[in-house]
């Protein structure tokens, strides 16, 4: 474990939504779409399926992304921001069966503001420990998704969109047009 148990969720959650905006296209073009990412993260609390919850989630990814490109002071800066925006209060809570974590704003607090703390929050700790190298983005060409590389060894390199694999098989025809077969 690099991070505390919730800090970790964040920040892969924090990763994927800021990934939804990717050099594919748009992956959270509809409300029906922020339903199923709001499920896949298990996020729970205030979800109003509006047209104007998902404007605000999608407003939040530039300002998120920028964390993956600031430098610490940067970072900081950013994440001060955030806190102080959403009148942030960290609370011990326990809900849904999950053990205690920490909330630093109401849980009927709007869903992108929530996902702005809890990304901030996160952060926190990422600066906190000197861990902002294990942001990254990812290695193959243009793809230009966020990683947080959690692995022990600090050894990934890509996102979690299949570009492993890709980079797997273009190694794999590199090499077997290198050895003429
Ligand atoms: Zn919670
Ligand atoms: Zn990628």
């Amino acid at each position: 474990m690099t991070f505390a148990h919730d800090t970790d969720i964040s920040l892969q959650a924090a990763a994927a939504l800021v990934n939804t905006d990717s050099s594919d296209g748009e992956e959270l073009p509809d409300v029906a779409a922020l339903d199923a990412f709001f499920d896949h993260y298990g996020w729970t609390g205030r979800h109003e399926h509006t047209e104007a919850e998902l404007r605000a989630v999608r407003e939040l990814r530039p300002r998120l992304r920028q964390l993956w490109y600031a430098d610490e002071d940067g970072v900081a800066e950013i994440v001060n921001g955030l806190l102080r925006e959403s009148a942030a209060l960290p609370q011990l809570i326990r809900h849904d069966g999950q053990p205690y974590h920490l909330h630093a704003v109401p849980r009927d607090a709007p869903l992108a503001t929530r996902m702005a703390v809890e990304a901030a929050m996160a952060f926190v700790d990422v600066v906190r420990s000197g861990e902002l190298s294990r942001l990254r983005i990812c290695a193959y060409p243009d793809c230009g998704n966020v990683v947080v590389d959690l692995s022990k060894n600090r050894s990934k390199r890509f996102c979690e969109a299949g570009c492993g694999n890709r980079a797997a098989v273009s190694a794999y025809r590199a090499r077997k047009a290198a050895a003429g077969t």
